[in-house]
């Protein structure tokens, strides 16, 4: 395995120093299947005072010294070392009551959650796999290390882990595993939203998002309660091939991992079963865009996600089903309304949301978004103004002109921007004051 300089430097002081050390857990399991490690874990059998003791001549950061861990500087970077540990009981499916010191790297990697996690490395004696991790990375399955119901009600957040890993990794979950996954789901109840929307995150960023999703839905609706009516909720629509949980999940899929893209598509319909109307045409859902709108803010703020990332998937997920006519008027309105990021994110969105309706009609919406996104580029590439940025007076010049501080500044300034984007009048200074004071006058 091929080590940073820094990892190496470590290793070697605390072998040199006559302790045992490896690297361990993500890092070892990410170098097997060919992954760039994006950190590095060093665990030892050197108590956390023998670490400092070894690393005298670095700087290092006891914060974590309590759970064994010692972080050393080396050339910039910072490294974290842990001693080799045994977690005491569990009281509340989160935090283990002790932490035991051990000598035993055995003891050390029976603690760890997946076996895939629990193999360790190092340069001096190679990869040490007491759990068959090697053996369940090349088959790619996830399997808890010990028994699964007794490893989950330690500590709950290992279930949704669990699917994290099988999502992000591509694997399989082990029988057992997966059993004691959906039987011990509640306990998730104990679990701090913010870890559960960290972990659950990853889970839909990952390749393998839909199947995990789909196998596991009483699982998600442990902590997201209003996915549950979609699932095998039919459309009866000609436009539609799928119920709208599988709709849900194979526009999730073909959108681009990001979390902001992959929790609109999760919650854009999520408010279609509550509006579901029929008529001789078909099922009907008029207005669950709002609905949907409404929810993912429930479910967002329940999850404790920034109030940024709520209001922001709120409005993808409120628009995301505006059918936007193809004339330079409304995509100038569009751009005035949403601004240039957000409208190639919503055509993004309309692309994954057409490549989940039903397959005859999917090349044609396909070319008309393109075609929608193609006239966007041209009208930002001609610098119109959809913006009040642009426009060529501010609440200054207003008051300047002699109208007065107030609100009406304010819807002034938004009806002329209106007025210059489906121009109706020119964007300079002396129009635009001459339309204000008329304005004014009206108000
Ligand atoms: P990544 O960093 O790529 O998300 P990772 O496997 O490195 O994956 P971390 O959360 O960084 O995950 O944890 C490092 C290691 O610590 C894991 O590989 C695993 O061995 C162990 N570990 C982490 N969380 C738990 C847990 N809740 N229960 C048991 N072991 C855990
Ligand atoms: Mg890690």
């Amino acid at each position: 395995m091929k080590l940073t300089s820094e990892i190496e430097t470590a290793l070697r002081i605390l072998f040199e120093n006559g302790h045992e050390a490896y690297c361990v857990g993500g890092c070892v399991r990410d170098h097997l299947m060919g992954i760039q490690p994006h950190d590095y874990d060093i665990t030892t059998s050197a108590k956390p005072q023998e670490i400092l003791e070894c690393f005298t001549e670095y700087k290092t950061l006891t914060v974590g010294l309590k759970h064994g861990t010692v972080t050393v500087i080396i050339n910039g970077e910072p490294i974290e070392i842990t001693t080799y540990r045994i977690d005491g009981e569990y009281k509340d499916s989160r935090h283990p009551e002790t932490v035991a010191f051990t000598k035993d790297l055995r003891e050390d990697t029976s603690r760890r959650d997946f076996t895939v996690n629990s193999i360790a490395y190092s340069p001096v004696t190679g990869y040490t796999d007491h759990h068959n991790g090697i053996k369940d990375i090349d088959n790619k399955i996830i399997r808890c290390v010990g028994e699964p119901y007794k490893r989950f009600t330690e500590d709950a957040l290992r279930i949704l882990r669990a699917l994290r890993f099988a999502s992000t990794l591509g694997f399989t979950i082990e029988d057992e595993t997966s059993k004691a996954i959906h039987d011990l789901k509640l306990l998730l109840k104990n679990i701090a939203a913010e870890r559960i929307y960290t972990e659950f995150t990853k889970l839909i960023c990952g390749k393998n998002a839909r199947k995990i999703l789909n196998e596991f839905h009483d699982v998600i609706a442990v902590f997201i309660p209003e996915i549950t009516p979609m699932v095998g909720f039919e459309q009866n629509n000609p436009h539609h091939c799928y119920d709208v949980y599988t709709h849900t999940l194979v526009s999730l899929e073909s959108i681009a991992p990001e979390p902001l893209l992959r929790w609109t598509m999760l919650l854009h319909d999520i408010g279609k079963p509550h509006c579901y109307t029929e008529n001789e045409t078909g099922g009907h859902f008029y207005g669950h865009y709002k609905i949907s709108s409404d929810i993912t803010k429930t479910v967002l703020k329940r999850l404790k996600a920034s109030k940024e990332m709520i209001e922001h998937t709120a409005l993808l997920v409120y628009r995301h089903d505006t059918l936007i006519p193809i004339t330079d008027k409304s995509i100038r309105r569009l751009l005035m309304k949403m601004g240039e990021e957000d409208i190639f994110l919503l055509y993004d969105i309309n692309r994954a949301d057409a490549k989940a309706q039903a397959k005859h009609q999917i090349k044609q919406r396909l070319e008309r978004i393109d075609l929608l996104e193609q006239k966007t580029k041209e009208i930002i590439a001609k610098n119109e103004c959809f913006t009040k940025k642009a426009l060529a007076i501010n609440g200054n010049d207003l008051i300047d002109a002699g109208i007065p501080k107030g609100k009406e500044i304010g819807i002034i300034i938004d009806k002329l921007l209106c007025a210059v984007v489906d121009q109706k009048i020119e964007n300079n200074k002396e129009a635009l004051i001459k339309r204000a004071s008329q304005i004014y006058r009206s108000l």
